[in-house]
């Protein structure tokens, strides 16, 4: 169930901060609120690149209640468009960064809830674009699919169809030979992650199927040009952001920028406009599976997963993690360590509170709620 916090309740100004150390006393003798959620951002609010934020840790070290500052642990996950791993793999890789222990039901990445959408292709040939080497097919597989292909798998059965690309002999060694793509249709084109992924032989090959007849490669549905699509091949993305955050002084480009290039080609080609299903953050679909996901993790501890929820989003970017927090009803706190810079102008989705960074954003949340 959706909260309305941010817009019942005006937000009490603060003449300052606590910080971690200064508050131990404070939280000790607090009865904070049991509503209390929490959902982190990860690139440019938990870590910046591959630099781990030091304020992080003990961020999520207190909220888990490993030093005993706080009276009870304090449920949270983390909600990132970030991708191109399994959850198992990335929720591993994050617990040993981050130095606390994250269960199944506290990550959530851009491509994660597809697993609530995927059952209808459990057994159909379908395409996944992108992760790092065969990532995208241990992904799909861990959501169900059953046969999931990559674009290396259509490089094998033929090289021209992207010449400019050739597989390494890792590529030669994980690509399937046992489809023939010109007699057997791909079903859906899931696109996960841009780790791993050349553009341009993506948006070749994401083209020529949502131009095709029926899913087979090497063909073209019969249409006159700029007549609606019908019977395309359903393309579903899973992270919109055109930018985002790392360690590098101006934002990168992100799959939103993808999206928008390959629905030039597409549009130039086609005369239509792309059609497509969007997951990730700011879409209400991937802040309610990730309110689902957050009450399985409460289940977990031991609560009542039913129970109203006061949950914080704290984001870099305000035009993913605090549009999307905002509109979904979950309040919004931005910090400065990412994508969003004060000196550039007031964010363009107005958060519940700025902050300097993480370790604030949350001492001031748990403020809010008596802590
Ligand atoms: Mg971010």
């Amino acid at each position: 169930m959706t909260t309305l916090v941010a817009q019942l309740r005006p937000l009490r100004v603060l003449p300052s901060v606590r910080r971690v150390g200064d508050s131990v006393r404070y939280l000790h003798r607090a009865r904070g609120s049991d509503k209390v959620a929490f959902a982190f951002d990860i690139d440019g609010v938990l870590k910046q690149g591959e630099h781990v934020l030091p304020q992080a840790r003990r961020i999520l070290k207190l909220l888990s209640g490993q030093n005993d500052t706080l009276p009870k642990p304090v449920p949270f996950l983390l909600l990132t468009n970030g991708g191109g791993m399994t959850e198992a793999e990335r929720c591993k890789a994050l617990s040993e960064e981050l130095e606390v222990p994250l269960g199944p039901n506290q990550l959530v990445q851009s491509h994660t809830p597809l697993r609530d959408y995927v059952m209808d292709y459990a057994d159909k040939p379908v395409l996944v674009v992108g992760g790092q080497g065969d990532a995208g097919r241990r992904i799909a597989e861990s959501y169900g699919l059953k046969r999931a292909y990559l674009m290396q798998d259509i490089l094998a059965w033929r090289s021209s169809v992207w010449d400019r690309y050739v597989l390494s002999a890792e590529e030669e060694a994980f690509a399937r030979t046992d489809i023939d793509f010109a007699s057997t249709p791909l079903h859906a084109i899931f696109v996960i992650h841009d780790r791993g992924l050349d553009w341009g032989m993506a948006t070749q090959i994401i083209t020529e199927l949502l131009a095709s007849d029926g899913g087979l490669l090497g063909t073209r549905r019969k249409r006159r040009f700029g007549e609606e699509a019908t019977g395309e091949v359903p393309l579903v993305l899973t992270n919109p952001d055109f930018v985002w955050g790392t360690d590098y002084p101006l934002p990168r480009f992100g799959m939103g920028a993808f999206r928008l290039a390959l629905a030039a080609v597409y549009n130039e080609l086609t005369g239509l406009d792309l059609t497509y299903t969007q997951y990730g953050k700011p879409y209400h679909e991937t802040y309610a599976f990730a309110e689902k996901m957050l009450r399985q993790h409460i289940k977990g501890m031991g609560r009542d997963p039913s129970e109203r929820l006061n949950v914080y989003m704290i984001g870099d970017n305000p035009e993913s993690d605090i549009a999307g927090a905002n509109s979904y009803g979950w309040s919004s706190i931005l910090v400065e360590t990412g994508v969003f810079k004060k000196e550039e102008g007031p964010p363009v989705h107005t958060p519940s509170r700025v902050v300097k960074d993480v370790e604030e954003g949350v001492m001031w949340a748990l403020e809010q709620e008596g802590w």
